[in-house]
């Protein structure tokens, strides 16, 4: 199941990339495993899968100790403040970056442990009430806080689209990030790039890699529905 799951998935990328003129080797597939007990993951990372995408803290950290040293874990999920410290060394990029002091908080761990963090701006582009990110109006101001910071990279953008029926409605949420993304890097800010945009989930990554994605985070495609009520 979970073989033909990637395999799968990993058509549709290249399909995805063919349609729109791009390299495969310009899209990472981030398997996402919450909730996924860790021998789950193993068979992933036995079928050739080196990049998960975590949204819990106690998770990440749990299963980073039982997997093996070259995996990449990728933090996806809110991050709060006094949770930095026991993930900051473990994770390859976090992706949810939504705050100054949360940046704040990652400078200063990322210090401590002699380390620059890779970060992402997550970006509210459709303006939902139910999720984290800075809305477009405030990007500029954030970003051009955070990059006055020495221990963190600000690498890109990521952005959660809406939950659609059709996930052709997310074209233009995905459009508007890379937008976002092109004005950033047009300005030249530095300790800075904008060479990440994380967009597209199981419903909606071909048309994410359709407007630009570089990265996508695909968690039911690849494991399968979650089942929170085992958690
Ligand atoms: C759970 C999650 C995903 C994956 O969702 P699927 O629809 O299962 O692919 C992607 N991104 C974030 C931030 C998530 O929390």
């Amino acid at each position: 199941m979970l073989k033909e799951n990637l395999e799968q998935v990993e058509a549709r990328i290249q399909q995805a990339c063919d349609r729109a003129g791009r390299d495969r080797s310009e899209v990472t597939l981030i398997a996402v495993s919450k909730t996924k007990p860790a021998d789950i993951l193993r068979d992933a990372y036995d079928l050739g899968v080196r990049v998960f995408g975590e949204n819990k803290v106690q998770e990440l950290v749990d299963k980073y100790g039982v997997l093996p040293d070259d995996i990449r874990w990728h933090m996806i999920g809110h991050l709060q403040r006094n949770k930095v410290k026991y993930m900051i060394d473990k994770t390859e990029l976090i992706h949810s970056v939504d705050s100054v002091r949360l940046a704040e908080t990652i400078e200063k761990e990322a210090e401590k442990h002699n380390i620059t963090a890779n970060i992402l701006i997550e970006v509210n582009v459709a303006r939902e009430e139910s999720k984290f990110g800075v809305i477009p109006e405030e990007l500029d101001e954030i970003v051009e806080k955070i990059a006055g910071f020495s221990h963190l990279n600000v690498k890109g953008l990521m952005t959660i689209a809406p939950n659609v029926e059709n996930p052709e409605e997310n074209r233009a949420v995905f459009a508007r990030l890379r937008k976002l993304s092109v004005d950033i890097a047009n300005k030249n800010v530095d300790n800075m790039n904008m060479s990440i945009l994380s967009m597209g989930m199981t419903n909606d990554y071909e048309i994410a890699i359709e407007e630009g994605a570089t990265m996508v985070r695909v968690g039911t495609g690849i494991f399968g529905e979650r089942n929170y009520a085992q958690v």
